[in-house]
Protein backbone atom coordinates (compact mmCIF):
# COMPACT_ATOMS: atom_id res chain seq x y z
CA UNK A 1 0.00 0.00 0.00
CA UNK A 2 2.74 2.52 1.10
CA UNK A 3 4.58 1.75 -2.43
CA UNK A 4 1.48 2.14 -4.55
CA UNK A 5 1.07 5.35 -2.62
CA UNK A 6 4.27 7.17 -3.41
CA UNK A 7 4.05 8.05 -7.09
CA UNK A 8 0.79 9.72 -6.45
CA UNK A 9 2.13 11.26 -3.35
CA UNK A 10 1.19 15.00 -4.32
CA UNK A 11 -2.44 14.21 -5.49
CA UNK A 12 -3.32 12.38 -2.31
CA UNK A 13 -1.50 14.42 -0.06
CA UNK A 14 -3.66 17.61 -1.16
CA UNK A 15 -6.55 15.79 -0.39
CA UNK A 16 -5.70 14.68 3.01
CA UNK A 17 -4.72 17.98 4.21
CA UNK A 18 -8.33 19.51 2.99
CA UNK A 19 -9.67 17.09 5.28
CA UNK A 20 -7.56 17.96 8.06
CA UNK A 21 -8.59 20.68 9.84
CA UNK A 22 -5.32 22.07 11.45
CA UNK A 23 -3.65 22.42 8.59
CA UNK A 24 -6.31 23.58 5.93
CA UNK A 25 -5.15 26.97 5.67
CA UNK A 26 -1.81 26.75 5.31
CA UNK A 27 0.67 26.51 2.30
CA UNK A 28 2.64 23.40 2.65
CA UNK A 29 5.98 22.66 1.16
CA UNK A 30 6.44 19.03 0.14
CA UNK A 31 9.81 17.58 0.35
CA UNK A 32 11.22 14.69 -1.76
CA UNK A 33 11.50 11.37 0.00
CA UNK A 34 15.20 10.88 0.72
CA UNK A 35 15.00 9.07 3.86
CA UNK A 36 13.90 5.06 4.60
CA UNK A 37 12.52 6.18 7.81
CA UNK A 38 12.00 8.78 9.87
CA UNK A 39 12.05 9.27 13.61
CA UNK A 40 9.78 11.31 15.74
CA UNK A 41 11.40 12.10 19.09
CA UNK A 42 15.03 12.14 19.63
CA UNK A 43 14.73 10.66 23.36
CA UNK A 44 16.40 7.45 24.29
CA UNK A 45 14.13 5.02 21.96
CA UNK A 46 14.33 7.44 19.10
CA UNK A 47 18.24 7.80 19.27
CA UNK A 48 18.80 3.48 19.68
CA UNK A 49 16.09 3.33 16.53
CA UNK A 50 18.32 6.10 15.13
CA UNK A 51 21.74 4.91 15.62
CA UNK A 52 20.94 1.60 14.89
CA UNK A 53 19.25 1.81 11.45
CA UNK A 54 22.41 4.72 10.45
CA UNK A 55 24.81 2.17 11.56
CA UNK A 56 23.07 -0.46 9.43
CA UNK A 57 23.77 2.30 6.64
CA UNK A 58 20.32 3.56 6.09
CA UNK A 59 19.26 6.90 5.59
CA UNK A 60 17.14 8.48 8.90
CA UNK A 61 15.96 11.59 9.82
CA UNK A 62 15.03 12.46 13.44
CA UNK A 63 12.66 15.07 14.52
CA UNK A 64 13.26 16.45 17.60
CA UNK A 65 11.00 19.35 18.89
CA UNK A 66 13.04 20.50 21.58
CA UNK A 67 16.89 21.83 21.72
CA UNK A 68 19.09 19.14 23.56
CA UNK A 69 19.73 19.19 26.66
CA UNK A 70 16.32 19.89 27.68
CA UNK A 71 14.92 17.97 31.65
CA UNK A 72 13.77 15.01 31.68
CA UNK A 73 12.33 12.69 34.57
CA UNK A 74 13.81 8.74 34.55
CA UNK A 75 17.20 8.82 35.95
CA UNK A 76 17.58 5.60 37.90
CA UNK A 77 18.55 3.00 34.84
CA UNK A 78 18.66 -0.76 35.38
CA UNK A 79 21.84 -2.99 34.38
CA UNK A 80 19.95 -5.27 32.06
CA UNK A 81 20.67 -2.16 29.57
CA UNK A 82 24.22 -2.24 29.99
CA UNK A 83 24.06 -5.20 27.04
CA UNK A 84 22.36 -2.20 24.86
CA UNK A 85 24.85 0.28 26.02
CA UNK A 86 27.86 -1.82 24.64
CA UNK A 87 26.21 -2.53 20.99
CA UNK A 88 25.52 1.11 20.15
CA UNK A 89 29.32 1.81 21.41
CA UNK A 90 28.59 3.90 24.38
CA UNK A 91 29.44 2.07 27.26
CA UNK A 92 32.33 3.70 28.54
CA UNK A 93 30.87 6.70 28.15
CA UNK A 94 28.17 6.16 30.30
CA UNK A 95 30.43 4.56 33.00
CA UNK A 96 32.81 7.66 32.51
CA UNK A 97 30.04 10.19 33.57
CA UNK A 98 27.28 8.74 35.12
CA UNK A 99 27.17 7.27 38.69
CA UNK A 100 27.10 3.33 39.12
CA UNK A 101 23.73 2.34 40.82
CA UNK A 102 24.41 -0.63 42.86
CA UNK A 103 20.63 -1.54 43.52
CA UNK A 104 17.50 -0.26 44.90
CA UNK A 105 15.95 0.14 48.52
CA UNK A 106 12.54 -0.09 49.28
CA UNK A 107 10.90 0.99 52.45
CA UNK A 108 8.26 -1.51 52.57
CA UNK A 109 5.98 -0.79 55.67
CA UNK A 110 7.78 -1.01 58.30
CA UNK A 111 10.41 -3.24 56.64
CA UNK A 112 13.48 -2.44 53.96
CA UNK A 113 13.86 -4.94 51.17
CA UNK A 114 17.21 -4.20 49.27
CA UNK A 115 17.98 -5.53 45.73
CA UNK A 116 21.71 -5.39 45.16
CA UNK A 117 22.08 -6.35 41.75
CA UNK A 118 25.26 -8.42 42.71
CA UNK A 119 23.51 -11.07 44.23
CA UNK A 120 21.13 -11.56 40.62
CA UNK A 121 21.53 -14.94 39.45
CA UNK A 122 24.46 -16.23 37.04
CA UNK A 123 22.16 -16.53 34.84
CA UNK A 124 21.47 -13.61 33.74
CA UNK A 125 21.82 -11.03 31.14
CA UNK A 126 23.95 -8.46 32.93
CA UNK A 127 25.88 -10.84 34.76
CA UNK A 128 29.39 -9.32 33.32
CA UNK A 129 27.62 -5.75 34.71
CA UNK A 130 25.55 -6.29 37.65
CA UNK A 131 24.91 -2.49 38.06
CA UNK A 132 23.01 0.18 36.67
CA UNK A 133 23.30 4.13 36.70
CA UNK A 134 21.89 7.17 37.80
CA UNK A 135 22.05 9.54 34.77
CA UNK A 136 21.18 13.15 34.80
CA UNK A 137 18.62 12.71 31.60
CA UNK A 138 19.42 15.81 29.67
CA UNK A 139 22.71 15.03 29.95
CA UNK A 140 22.04 11.57 29.27
CA UNK A 141 19.43 12.07 26.02
CA UNK A 142 22.21 14.31 24.34
CA UNK A 143 24.47 11.74 24.53
CA UNK A 144 22.56 9.54 22.51
CA UNK A 145 20.81 11.68 20.39
CA UNK A 146 25.03 13.91 19.53
CA UNK A 147 25.95 9.64 19.37
CA UNK A 148 23.17 8.80 16.29
CA UNK A 149 23.59 12.10 14.87
CA UNK A 150 27.25 10.75 14.56
CA UNK A 151 26.42 7.56 12.96
CA UNK A 152 25.09 9.70 10.02
CA UNK A 153 21.51 10.66 11.06
CA UNK A 154 19.96 13.63 10.02
CA UNK A 155 18.80 15.45 13.15
CA UNK A 156 16.39 18.26 13.64
CA UNK A 157 15.58 19.85 16.76
CA UNK A 158 13.17 22.47 17.51
CA UNK A 159 11.32 20.67 14.94
CA UNK A 160 8.08 19.53 15.79
CA UNK A 161 5.24 16.80 14.06
CA UNK A 162 2.48 18.78 13.97
CA UNK A 163 0.47 16.33 11.53
CA UNK A 164 0.51 12.70 10.94
CA UNK A 165 -0.91 12.50 6.70
CA UNK A 166 -2.43 9.53 6.62
CA UNK A 167 -4.87 7.24 4.53
CA UNK A 168 -6.85 5.26 7.24
CA UNK A 169 -4.36 3.09 9.06
CA UNK A 170 -1.17 3.82 6.53
CA UNK A 171 1.05 6.71 7.86
CA UNK A 172 2.25 7.68 4.75
CA UNK A 173 3.76 11.03 5.97
CA UNK A 174 3.98 13.97 8.57
CA UNK A 175 3.48 17.75 8.66
CA UNK A 176 5.97 18.98 10.93
CA UNK A 177 7.55 22.55 12.11
CA UNK A 178 11.00 24.23 12.35
CA UNK A 179 11.04 26.92 14.91
CA UNK A 180 10.62 30.22 13.35
CA UNK A 181 9.60 28.75 10.28
CA UNK A 182 6.66 27.37 7.80
CA UNK A 183 5.38 23.80 8.02
CA UNK A 184 6.92 21.25 5.69
CA UNK A 185 5.36 17.60 4.86
CA UNK A 186 7.59 15.39 4.44
CA UNK A 187 6.60 11.83 2.73
CA UNK A 188 7.55 8.69 4.13
CA UNK A 189 8.19 4.75 3.81
CA UNK A 190 8.62 4.21 7.97
CA UNK A 191 7.74 6.62 10.74
CA UNK A 192 9.32 5.26 14.34
CA UNK A 193 7.10 7.00 17.10
CA UNK A 194 9.54 7.78 19.43
CA UNK A 195 7.63 11.03 21.07
CA UNK A 196 7.07 9.79 24.57
CA UNK A 197 4.07 10.40 26.53
CA UNK A 198 3.38 12.82 23.58
CA UNK A 199 2.11 9.64 21.43
CA UNK A 200 1.66 11.36 18.39
CA UNK A 201 0.78 8.27 16.06
CA UNK A 202 -1.55 6.66 18.28
CA UNK A 203 -3.63 9.91 19.21
CA UNK A 204 -3.94 10.33 15.60
CA UNK A 205 -5.56 6.75 14.64
CA UNK A 206 -7.17 7.03 18.38
CA UNK A 207 -5.40 3.91 19.65
CA UNK A 208 -4.47 5.14 22.79
CA UNK A 209 -5.96 3.97 26.40
CA UNK A 210 -5.32 4.83 30.15
CA UNK A 211 -4.33 1.73 31.96
CA UNK A 212 -6.03 0.87 35.21
CA UNK A 213 -2.56 1.68 37.15
CA UNK A 214 -3.28 5.24 36.05
CA UNK A 215 -1.01 7.91 38.17
CA UNK A 216 0.48 11.27 38.61
CA UNK A 217 3.54 12.43 39.31
CA UNK A 218 4.94 15.73 40.96
CA UNK A 219 8.88 15.64 40.58
CA UNK A 220 11.56 18.34 40.56
CA UNK A 221 15.34 18.30 41.13
CA UNK A 222 16.55 19.85 44.55
CA UNK A 223 20.27 20.91 46.02
CA UNK A 224 21.11 19.07 48.53
CA UNK A 225 23.24 16.34 49.61
CA UNK A 226 21.87 13.17 50.56
CA UNK A 227 23.25 11.34 54.12
CA UNK A 228 20.90 8.29 54.18
CA UNK A 229 23.28 5.35 53.67
CA UNK A 230 21.99 3.96 50.26
CA UNK A 231 21.17 6.91 48.57
CA UNK A 232 24.78 8.21 49.66
CA UNK A 233 26.26 4.80 47.72
CA UNK A 234 23.77 5.62 45.01
CA UNK A 235 21.17 3.47 45.42
CA UNK A 236 17.82 4.24 44.57
CA UNK A 237 15.90 4.66 47.17
CA UNK A 238 11.80 4.39 47.61
CA UNK A 239 9.50 4.68 50.20
CA UNK A 240 5.80 3.41 50.32
CA UNK A 241 2.78 5.03 51.13
CA UNK A 242 -0.76 4.48 50.97
CA UNK A 243 -1.07 3.63 46.92
CA UNK A 244 1.71 5.55 45.91
CA UNK A 245 5.59 6.19 46.56
CA UNK A 246 8.38 9.05 46.44
CA UNK A 247 11.69 8.74 45.40
CA UNK A 248 15.01 9.98 46.07
CA UNK A 249 17.79 9.54 43.31
CA UNK A 250 20.94 11.25 43.98
CA UNK A 251 22.15 12.19 40.45
CA UNK A 252 25.72 13.74 41.81
CA UNK A 253 26.95 15.31 44.60
CA UNK A 254 24.92 18.23 45.10
CA UNK A 255 21.72 17.40 43.13
CA UNK A 256 18.95 15.19 44.47
CA UNK A 257 15.96 14.28 42.34
CA UNK A 258 12.98 13.93 44.35
CA UNK A 259 9.32 12.74 43.63
CA UNK A 260 5.94 11.69 44.45
CA UNK A 261 3.39 9.16 42.99
CA UNK A 262 -0.17 8.49 43.84
CA UNK A 263 -3.62 8.00 41.89
CA UNK A 264 -5.11 11.17 40.06
CA UNK A 265 -7.96 11.10 42.10
CA UNK A 266 -5.47 11.60 45.60
CA UNK A 267 -4.16 14.61 43.59
CA UNK A 268 -7.33 15.87 42.29
CA UNK A 269 -8.37 16.67 46.23
CA UNK A 270 -5.17 18.65 46.80
CA UNK A 271 -5.43 21.95 47.21
CA UNK A 272 -2.24 23.16 46.43
CA UNK A 273 -0.01 24.22 43.41
CA UNK A 274 2.16 21.47 42.51
CA UNK A 275 5.27 23.70 43.84
CA UNK A 276 3.83 23.87 47.35
CA UNK A 277 2.50 20.28 47.16
CA UNK A 278 5.81 18.44 46.88
CA UNK A 279 7.70 21.31 49.18
CA UNK A 280 5.11 20.39 52.30
CA UNK A 281 5.12 16.30 51.43
CA UNK A 282 8.88 16.83 51.83
CA UNK A 283 8.61 18.99 54.89
CA UNK A 284 6.31 16.36 56.35
CA UNK A 285 8.12 13.41 55.42
CA UNK A 286 10.49 12.03 58.22
CA UNK A 287 12.27 9.62 56.44
CA UNK A 288 12.90 12.54 53.25
CA UNK A 289 14.26 14.67 55.89
CA UNK A 290 16.37 12.06 57.90
CA UNK A 291 18.10 11.17 54.28
CA UNK A 292 19.10 14.94 53.24
CA UNK A 293 21.87 17.13 54.64
CA UNK A 294 19.77 20.22 54.81
CA UNK A 295 16.64 21.24 53.84
CA UNK A 296 16.75 20.77 49.59
CA UNK A 297 16.65 23.44 48.02
CA UNK A 298 14.44 23.75 44.76
CA UNK A 299 16.47 23.53 41.11
CA UNK A 300 14.20 25.14 38.34
CA UNK A 301 10.66 24.18 38.21
CA UNK A 302 8.23 21.57 39.49
CA UNK A 303 7.18 19.29 37.03
CA UNK A 304 3.96 17.07 37.10
CA UNK A 305 3.05 14.25 34.76
CA UNK A 306 -0.87 13.99 34.97
CA UNK A 307 -1.30 10.34 33.39
CA UNK A 308 0.84 8.08 33.82
CA UNK A 309 -0.47 4.75 32.73
CA UNK A 310 -1.34 4.32 28.97
CA UNK A 311 -0.90 1.65 26.33
CA UNK A 312 -2.01 1.35 22.30
CA UNK A 313 -4.12 -0.70 20.90
CA UNK A 314 -1.69 -1.51 18.45
CA UNK A 315 1.73 -1.50 18.24
CA UNK A 316 2.93 -1.49 14.52
CA UNK A 317 0.68 -0.77 11.31
CA UNK A 318 1.42 -0.19 7.43
CA UNK A 319 4.26 2.37 7.45
CA UNK A 320 4.62 3.07 11.50
CA UNK A 321 5.94 1.53 14.86
CA UNK A 322 5.54 3.10 18.57
CA UNK A 323 8.94 2.75 20.50
CA UNK A 324 9.64 3.36 24.12
CA UNK A 325 6.56 5.73 25.92
CA UNK A 326 4.72 5.88 22.88
CA UNK A 327 3.35 2.52 22.74
CA UNK A 328 2.78 1.99 26.36
CA UNK A 329 4.33 3.10 29.42
CA UNK A 330 2.94 1.56 32.85
CA UNK A 331 4.69 3.23 35.53
CA UNK A 332 7.65 4.80 37.15
CA UNK A 333 8.00 2.03 39.93
CA UNK A 334 10.85 -0.88 39.46
CA UNK A 335 12.46 1.92 37.22
CA UNK A 336 11.59 0.45 33.61
CA UNK A 337 10.92 2.85 31.66
CA UNK A 338 14.12 3.84 29.97
CA UNK A 339 15.06 0.08 29.61
CA UNK A 340 11.44 -1.04 27.75
CA UNK A 341 11.90 2.23 25.52
CA UNK A 342 15.93 1.27 24.31
CA UNK A 343 15.24 -2.65 23.80
CA UNK A 344 11.98 -1.53 21.76
CA UNK A 345 14.02 0.46 20.06
CA UNK A 346 16.66 -2.21 19.36
CA UNK A 347 13.83 -4.85 18.51
CA UNK A 348 11.79 -2.05 16.25
CA UNK A 349 15.07 -1.51 14.38
CA UNK A 350 16.41 -4.65 14.13
CA UNK A 351 12.62 -5.77 12.75
CA UNK A 352 12.88 -3.35 10.52
CA UNK A 353 16.62 -3.52 8.90
CA UNK A 354 15.96 -7.29 8.58
CA UNK A 355 12.08 -6.52 6.59
CA UNK A 356 14.23 -4.32 4.39
CA UNK A 357 17.07 -6.91 3.30
CA UNK A 358 13.81 -9.12 2.98
CA UNK A 359 12.64 -6.16 0.83
CA UNK A 360 9.33 -6.27 2.88
CA UNK A 361 7.81 -2.00 1.83
CA UNK A 362 7.01 -1.77 6.10
CA UNK A 363 7.08 -3.36 9.19
CA UNK A 364 3.63 -4.61 8.89
CA UNK A 365 4.94 -8.09 8.19
CA UNK A 366 5.45 -11.05 10.10
CA UNK A 367 8.60 -9.48 11.71
CA UNK A 368 6.35 -6.40 12.79
CA UNK A 369 4.17 -9.02 14.88
CA UNK A 370 6.21 -10.82 16.41
CA UNK A 371 7.89 -7.01 17.68
CA UNK A 372 4.31 -6.57 19.19
CA UNK A 373 4.68 -10.03 20.94
CA UNK A 374 7.18 -9.53 22.58
CA UNK A 375 7.04 -5.80 23.64
CA UNK A 376 2.99 -7.17 24.70
CA UNK A 377 5.35 -10.28 26.77
CA UNK A 378 6.95 -6.86 28.49
CA UNK A 379 3.96 -4.55 29.10
CA UNK A 380 2.20 -7.88 30.64
CA UNK A 381 4.68 -8.92 33.46
CA UNK A 382 6.17 -5.32 34.08
CA UNK A 383 2.03 -4.63 34.56
CA UNK A 384 1.25 -7.50 37.33
CA UNK A 385 4.48 -6.59 39.59
CA UNK A 386 3.76 -2.75 39.22
CA UNK A 387 -0.21 -4.30 40.21
CA UNK A 388 1.44 -6.24 43.23
CA UNK A 389 3.41 -3.22 44.46
CA UNK A 390 0.40 -1.02 44.63
CA UNK A 391 -1.75 -4.06 45.96
CA UNK A 392 1.33 -3.93 49.11
CA UNK A 393 0.52 -0.57 49.76
CA UNK A 394 -3.10 -0.64 50.77
CA UNK A 395 -2.40 -4.70 52.15
CA UNK A 396 -0.48 -5.09 55.69
CA UNK A 397 -0.95 -8.45 55.15
CA UNK A 398 0.77 -8.30 51.81
CA UNK A 399 3.52 -5.94 52.98
CA UNK A 400 4.20 -8.16 56.40
CA UNK A 401 4.27 -11.16 54.15
CA UNK A 402 6.80 -10.32 52.07
CA UNK A 403 10.04 -9.24 52.69
CA UNK A 404 9.94 -12.26 55.61
CA UNK A 405 8.94 -14.48 52.43
CA UNK A 406 12.41 -13.67 51.40
CA UNK A 407 14.57 -16.31 50.80
CA UNK A 408 17.92 -16.91 48.82
CA UNK A 409 16.23 -17.95 45.56
CA UNK A 410 13.64 -15.73 45.63
CA UNK A 411 15.91 -13.00 45.96
CA UNK A 412 18.27 -13.82 43.23
CA UNK A 413 15.24 -14.32 41.23
CA UNK A 414 13.45 -10.92 41.51
CA UNK A 415 17.14 -8.99 42.02
CA UNK A 416 17.17 -10.82 38.02
CA UNK A 417 14.00 -8.92 37.45
CA UNK A 418 14.19 -5.83 38.64
CA UNK A 419 17.50 -5.52 37.25
CA UNK A 420 15.03 -5.75 33.85
CA UNK A 421 15.47 -9.39 32.62
CA UNK A 422 11.72 -9.21 33.02
CA UNK A 423 10.57 -11.64 30.54
CA UNK A 424 12.34 -14.98 31.88
CA UNK A 425 11.06 -15.11 35.36
CA UNK A 426 7.46 -14.40 34.57
CA UNK A 427 6.18 -17.77 35.39
CA UNK A 428 7.24 -16.60 38.87
CA UNK A 429 5.99 -13.33 38.78
CA UNK A 430 2.64 -15.21 37.61
CA UNK A 431 2.90 -17.23 40.46
CA UNK A 432 3.24 -14.67 42.67
CA UNK A 433 0.81 -12.39 41.54
CA UNK A 434 -2.25 -14.77 41.97
CA UNK A 435 -1.14 -15.03 45.39
CA UNK A 436 -1.43 -11.44 45.89
CA UNK A 437 -4.63 -11.63 44.67
CA UNK A 438 -5.83 -13.93 46.82
CA UNK A 439 -4.26 -12.27 50.03
CA UNK A 440 -5.85 -8.64 48.32
CA UNK A 441 -9.23 -10.35 48.53
CA UNK A 442 -9.11 -11.37 52.42
CA UNK A 443 -11.03 -9.33 54.71
CA UNK A 444 -8.05 -7.42 56.63
CA UNK A 445 -9.14 -5.24 59.15
CA UNK A 446 -8.46 -1.18 58.96
CA UNK A 447 -6.36 -2.21 55.62
CA UNK A 448 -6.78 0.60 53.75
CA UNK A 449 -6.07 3.11 56.59
CA UNK A 450 -2.64 1.35 57.89
CA UNK A 451 -0.07 3.40 55.87
CA UNK A 452 -1.48 6.66 56.84
CA UNK A 453 0.03 8.06 60.64
CA UNK A 454 2.39 5.99 62.01
CA UNK A 455 4.04 5.09 58.88
CA UNK A 456 4.26 7.85 56.65
CA UNK A 457 3.72 10.56 58.97
CA UNK A 458 0.57 11.48 58.21
CA UNK A 459 2.12 12.85 54.32
CA UNK A 460 0.53 12.97 51.39
CA UNK A 461 -2.72 10.50 51.37
CA UNK A 462 -5.93 10.86 53.53
CA UNK A 463 -4.91 13.07 56.90
CA UNK A 464 -2.95 15.40 54.66
CA UNK A 465 -4.62 15.98 51.80
CA UNK A 466 -7.39 16.64 53.95
CA UNK A 467 -6.05 18.95 56.27
CA UNK A 468 -5.35 21.15 53.29
CA UNK A 469 -9.04 21.82 51.70
CA UNK A 470 -9.07 24.92 52.91
CA UNK A 471 -6.58 26.10 50.12
CA UNK A 472 -7.30 27.23 47.19
CA UNK A 473 -7.02 24.89 44.28
CA UNK A 474 -4.36 26.50 41.56
CA UNK A 475 -5.21 26.82 38.32
CA UNK A 476 -2.19 25.22 37.18
CA UNK A 477 -3.05 22.17 38.66
CA UNK A 478 -6.76 21.68 38.01
CA UNK A 479 -5.37 22.38 34.16
CA UNK A 480 -2.91 19.97 34.28
CA UNK A 481 -5.19 17.15 35.73
CA UNK A 482 -7.80 17.95 33.13
CA UNK A 483 -6.11 18.48 30.32
CA UNK A 484 -4.11 14.68 30.62
CA UNK A 485 -7.74 13.19 31.34
CA UNK A 486 -8.96 14.56 28.46
CA UNK A 487 -6.34 13.25 26.05
C1 LIG B 1 7.53 10.48 37.06
C2 LIG B 1 8.33 9.57 36.21
C3 LIG B 1 9.49 8.97 36.73
C4 LIG B 1 10.23 8.12 35.94
N1 LIG B 1 11.35 7.52 36.46
C5 LIG B 1 12.06 6.66 35.71
C6 LIG B 1 13.26 6.06 36.19
O1 LIG B 1 13.69 6.32 37.31
N2 LIG B 1 13.91 5.21 35.37
C7 LIG B 1 13.47 4.93 34.11
O2 LIG B 1 14.09 4.13 33.41
N3 LIG B 1 12.37 5.50 33.62
C8 LIG B 1 11.67 6.37 34.36
N4 LIG B 1 10.57 6.98 33.84
C9 LIG B 1 10.19 6.67 32.46
C10 LIG B 1 11.11 7.32 31.43
O3 LIG B 1 11.18 8.71 31.68
C11 LIG B 1 10.57 7.05 30.04
O4 LIG B 1 10.15 5.72 29.96
C12 LIG B 1 11.60 7.29 28.93
O5 LIG B 1 12.04 8.61 28.93
C13 LIG B 1 10.98 6.94 27.58
O6 LIG B 1 11.85 7.27 26.53
P1 LIG B 1 11.24 7.67 25.11
O7 LIG B 1 12.39 7.91 24.22
O8 LIG B 1 10.22 6.69 24.70
O9 LIG B 1 10.45 9.04 25.39
P2 LIG B 1 11.03 10.43 25.88
O10 LIG B 1 12.25 10.24 26.66
O11 LIG B 1 9.90 11.14 26.52
O12 LIG B 1 11.43 11.18 24.53
C14 LIG B 1 10.44 11.62 23.62
C15 LIG B 1 11.00 12.79 22.84
O13 LIG B 1 10.08 13.10 21.80
C16 LIG B 1 9.98 14.49 21.66
N5 LIG B 1 8.68 14.78 21.05
C17 LIG B 1 7.46 14.58 21.59
N6 LIG B 1 6.49 14.96 20.74
C18 LIG B 1 7.11 15.40 19.64
C19 LIG B 1 6.64 15.94 18.41
N7 LIG B 1 5.33 16.09 18.16
N8 LIG B 1 7.55 16.31 17.47
C20 LIG B 1 8.89 16.17 17.71
N9 LIG B 1 9.38 15.68 18.86
C21 LIG B 1 8.50 15.29 19.81
C22 LIG B 1 10.12 15.02 23.07
O14 LIG B 1 10.57 16.37 23.09
C23 LIG B 1 11.13 14.05 23.68
O15 LIG B 1 12.45 14.55 23.61
C24 LIG B 1 9.83 7.85 34.60
C25 LIG B 1 8.70 8.47 34.08
C26 LIG B 1 7.95 9.31 34.87
C27 LIG B 1 6.73 9.96 34.28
Amino acid sequence: MCSLYKAHFIEINIALIVESGRIRNMKLTQLPIQYDALIIGGGPSGSTVGILLAKAGLKVLIFEESKFPRFHVGESLLPATNHLFKRLGIFDKIKKDFPIKPGGKWNFGDKTILGNFAWADQDNPFQDHAYGFLVERSKFDKILLDDARKHGADVWEETKVIEVLRDKFDVEGLVVQRKGEEPVTIASRMVFDCSGQNCVIPRALKLRRPTDIRRMSVYAHFKCKAVELRAKENWFVGSMIENGWFWIIPIDDEKISIGMVLPVEEFQKVKSSPEQFLKECIDQNDFIQRSLNHKPILLGKVHVNGSMGHTSEQLVGPGWALVGDSAYFIDPCYSSGVHLAMISGEKAADAFIEARKKNHVDLFSKLGRKYEQEMRTHERVVTKFVKMFYMATKNPLIRWLVPRANNSYLTRKFTNFTGGDFTRVRWLVNMIYVVHQILNILPIKNKVNSLRGADLNGIATGKWVESNTEIAMKEEMVKIIENDITQ
